[in-house]
């Protein structure tokens, strides 16, 4: 049987090659390959879509993440506040910036940071608390906020996976002080190579990280803070103007890819099937479609042979990544729910030009996989 892409980025390339073909020349001709004129141009046009005041383009996600820590005076001595099941890049923003990760668990429903556990997580030394919105979806930003407001704590989103989807109407990256996503290929908003943007309505921040961004400084060869070179490059952010013409679109296409998927799901009964729901009041971007199995080295095997690739995000939770256990101090909590789900999930083909025959064809591979 022939192979289903996991991800098909030369369909979307395609349906947008005159756009992106003739953003890119332009960059070509004029020549400004740092700092022209697309990216102030793509980061009113993010503002406008999150529902900002302000975006900046970043050199990736991690930048996007660790210049807001970096803004906020968050460093040596602190504790922020994560989940345990996540992409590395959430941790390893917190320890470069010179903090320590206080992992909790997850909610086994959406796979985000339960505000239940946070609470008990917080001590003298919290300084913020970073929820990641992973496949796709916004945790229950209204009653993490509440405790950060309670508590005195900054919030930093994790939109690296989320760009475009809602909660209770506002987009994601638009209710905390600061947020990060990122432009990653495989990302629902990819360009091509790296990039991210932050998202912020604070004018004093806003300004800080951007001279962050911009090595530190506002003027040229002075320098009045620690920054890094953390800017994104024009052609990607020529790229990403292109692709945000079909973005809406690409959304409503996923969730429909998601609302098939659901259906043709709901009857399955197989032991320690699930498959993914999205909270009530939220909307999701479907980063990744992600199932549970029992006997998930046995079911990847299977669908590898009928040929629908899958993927794990992510095998490990971080507090048990070999580097991050030997070398930090961060507290133990109960990761149970956590570590449930990095033995159990699997993911599989998602994205928006995804034909029905090979959603069906993806259908009827969980299926067999599955045996039922
Ligand atoms: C991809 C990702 C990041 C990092 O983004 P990069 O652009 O790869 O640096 C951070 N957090 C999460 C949850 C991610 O999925």
């Amino acid at each position: 049987m022939s192979q289903i892409p996991f991800i098909d980025l030369k369909a979307q390339y395609k349906a947008l090659k005159p756009k992106i073909d003739a953003r890119i020349m332009a960059v070509l001709e004029h020549g400004a390959y740092v700092n022209g004129p697309e990216v102030v141009e793509l980061e009113t046009k993010l503002a406008a879509f999150t529902g900002t005041k302000y975006a900046l383009a970043c050199a990736s996600g991690t930048d996007a993440l660790m210049v807001p820590l970096m803004a906020l005076g968050i460093g040596q001595g602190d504790e922020v506040i994560t989940t345990a099941f996540s992409f590395i890049a959430t941790a390893e923003t917190i320890v470069l910036a010179g903090a320590t990760p206080v992992y909790i668990d997850i909610d086994p429903i959406t796979y985000n940071m339960d505000p239940k556990k946070i609470e008990a997580a917080i001590t003298s030394k919290t300084k913020a608390i970073m929820p990641v919105s992973l496949y796709g979806q916004m945790p229950d930003m209204d009653a993490i906020n509440a405790i950060a407001k309670k508590h005195g704590l900054h919030v930093i989103e994790d939109t690296a996976q989320s760009f475009g989807a809602k909660y209770k109407g506002k987009r994601s990256g638009s209710m905390t002080i600061a947020a990060g996503t990122s432009f990653f290929p495989a990302k629902p908003l990819g360009c091509y190579g790296d990039g991210g943007a932050i998202f912020t309505n604070d004018d004093n921040l806003y300004k800080a990280m951007k001279e962050i961004r911009e090595h530190g400084s506002e003027t040229r060869y002075y320098h009045t803070r620690l920054g890094i070179n953390g800017r994104l490059d024009t052609l990607q952010c020529a790229i990403l103007l292109a692709k945000m013409e079909r973005y809406e679109w690409e959304i409503s296409a996923r969730q429909k890819i998601a609302e098939n998927f659901g259906k043709a799901f709901a009857s399955i009964k197989a032991e320690g099937f699930s498959y993914p729901k999205v909270a009530d009041g939220c909307e999701s971007v479907w980063a990744q479609y992600t199932l549970t199995v029992r006997d998930r080295a046995g079911f990847q095997k299977r669908m590898t042979e009928l040929g629908v690739p899958t993927s794990i995000h992510y095998p490990r939770i971080m507090p048990d990544q070999p580097w991050y256990k030997e070398n930090l101090k961060s507290p133990q909590h109960d990761w149970s729910q956590s570590r449930w789900a990095a033995e159990n999930v699997i993911s599989i083909p998602m994205y928006p030009d995804m034909d029905e025959a090979t959603q069906n064809k993806v259908i009827d591979g969980v299926k067999k996989a599955l045996g039922v």
